[in-house]
């Protein structure tokens, strides 16, 4: 019953979580990730399209595939990451490489409902998002009216004042049902 009505209280909040890959057949990682949040950490209720995008600080690497995902999350915050890293894990993602370096998969809690978080592992919502194209347009996509609850401002809104100009460019739709 108290893991029902938790459940309840998660599944009211809108929650988005950015994926991204740039090594090996990336389409079919994010496709792969997407169905082991759907299983692990919350129903998938929408997608964004694929995006192909350049790489943000450290320039020397592959273009990146990026994608926003809606969840009707069925973990809290602590444990959704928790749960992220695991798939991350999962699907082969070594922390090797230097910051914002390649990566097989990135997966990061952007928004989650009204929810502020800050502890040494999580920030909520994503400190990064307002800076960065490859994540304001895929999210603005599926959620251009969604306030920002700490900006106060919608994503639409963020976009159109983001100061980034790297390209990010539609390349298709995500199947993955
Ligand atoms: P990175 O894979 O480079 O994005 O960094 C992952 C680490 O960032 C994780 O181990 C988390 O502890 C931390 N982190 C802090 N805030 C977030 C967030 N909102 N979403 C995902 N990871 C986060």
């Amino acid at each position: 019953m108290i893991i029902e009505q938790a459940k309840y209280l998660c599944q009211m909040k809108r929650v988005f979580l950015l994926l991204g890959s740039n090594i090996g057949n990336k389409q079919e990682v994010i496709i792969t990730a997407i169905r082991q949040i759907n299983s692990d950490a919350g129903k998938v209720v929408q997608t964004s399209a694929l995006y192909e995008t350049a790489p943000w600080g450290f320039k020397d690497q592959d273009l990146f595939l990026n994608a926003v995902v809606e969840i009707e999350p069925s973990l809290p915050p602590a444990q959704l990451l928790v749960t992220i890293l695991e798939i991350e894990r999962q699907l082969g993602r070594t922390r090797l490489v230097p910051k914002n370096g390649p990566r097989i998969i990135d997966i990061d809690i952007l928004i989650y409902g009204d929810e502020i978080v800050n502890t040494p592992e999580l920030t909520v919502p994503h400190p990064a998002m307002a800076n960065r194209r490859f994540t304001l347009v895929p999210l603005a996509e599926i959620a251009k009216d969604y306030l920002h609850p700490v900006l106060n401002k919608t994503i639409g809104q963020l976009l159109n004042e983001c100061p980034d100009t790297l390209t990010v460019y539609p390349v298709g739709t995500i199947e993955w049902q």
